[in-house]
């Protein structure tokens, strides 16, 4: 690329005496790789494949741009818990999730607390999504709410797209609810970050607070108990990458401690809004989603 090109590309306008077709031909070009660089897939094209791939399962790039190979669905009905908004069909996700999670309802039903309402976990292939989330783009992640009442499913619509998750916190959002919150939640959040292969639970940042206020003598968990945007009607829970697969992308680790200090503060002093604030524009996939795209 000679200098007359760069000051083109950079300036977006043409030198006097440069000619012109010479900036359009590379800005074709430059838009061709941008293309290539993108895999030609779009999050609708995600959407609409409604099943996994039949391969061995294969987690690949990162929770906020990846995929999966081989996925599995969770059973929309299990021991202390049931998947919700059946119409969007993102209860899809590795199979170490799939058993997390069928763990987690065993002891939330068996302790009595009531039934977890899963949400979104991935798509089938994984991949972005239309609507609802930057992350949960490689079958390591899930949302469940903090309504745990079976009653809940009795006036359901048959894809369960109807039941209501109400917000743990306050009115003024500056506080919890304590007619909501209480000892049930707190205790599925220290059986979520007690799983084995659980890395991180994001919560409300009042969530994370009213943690660290409580929370007796066994604190160890709280550490992975992570304050983020909204979070006040569900949390997140994710798993590290599965043993093997080479192509899943890790998170930077969990900091030492239990959270319970100035980072924390400094979540609490921002205005704070009720979902992440738009994040730019989505990352390229890696290579291998493409394949997965298209696996039979
Ligand atoms: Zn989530």
């Amino acid at each position: 690329m000679n200098d007359t090109v760069i000051h083109m590309l950079a300036h977006k306008t043409c030198p006097k005496a440069a000619p012109c077709n010479a900036l359009r031909r590379y800005q074709r070009i430059l838009a061709a790789v941008v293309l290539l660089a993108s895999n030609h897939s779009t999050a609708n094209e995600w959407s609409s494949v409604t099943g996994p791939s039949h391969v061995s399962p294969q987690v690949v790039g990162q929770t906020t741009a990846g995929c999966i190979m081989g996925a599995e669905a969770l059973p929309i009905d299990g021991d202390g818990y049931r998947v919700v908004h059946l119409d969007r069909k993102r209860y899809f996700g590795h199979p170490n999730l799939i058993r997390t999670l069928k763990d987690l309802g065993r002891q939330v039903g068996k302790l009595g607390i009531g039934m977890l309402h899963i949400g979104d976990m991935s798509q089938a292939r994984g991949g972005p999504m239309p609507s609802g989330h930057r992350s949960h783009q490689n079958g390591l992640d899930v949302d469940i709410r903090f309504n745990f009442d079976p009653r809940a499913f009795v006036n359901a619509d048959s894809l369960r797209a109807n039941i209501s998750a109400p917000s743990m916190l306050n009115l003024a959002r500056d506080n919890l609810d304590r007619k909501l919150w209480g000892q049930r939640q707190i205790t599925v959040l220290e059986k979520a970050a007690q799983l084995p292969g659980v890395e991180r639970v994001f919560v409300n940042p009042h969530i994370k607070k009213d943690l660290c206020l409580r929370v007796g003598y066994n604190r160890s968990w709280l550490r992975k108990i992570r304050p983020w945007y909204g979070h006040d009607d569900h949390f997140h829970m994710r798993i590290a990458c599965p043993a093997g697969n080479s192509h899943c992308v890790s998170q930077e680790p969990v900091p030492a401690g239990d959270g319970c200090d100035a980072s924390l503060d400094w979540w609490l002093e921002q205005p704070m809004p009720s979902s992440r604030p738009q994040p730019g524009p989505e990352p390229v996939l890696p290579p291998e989603c493409s394949v997965a795209l298209k696996q039979r």
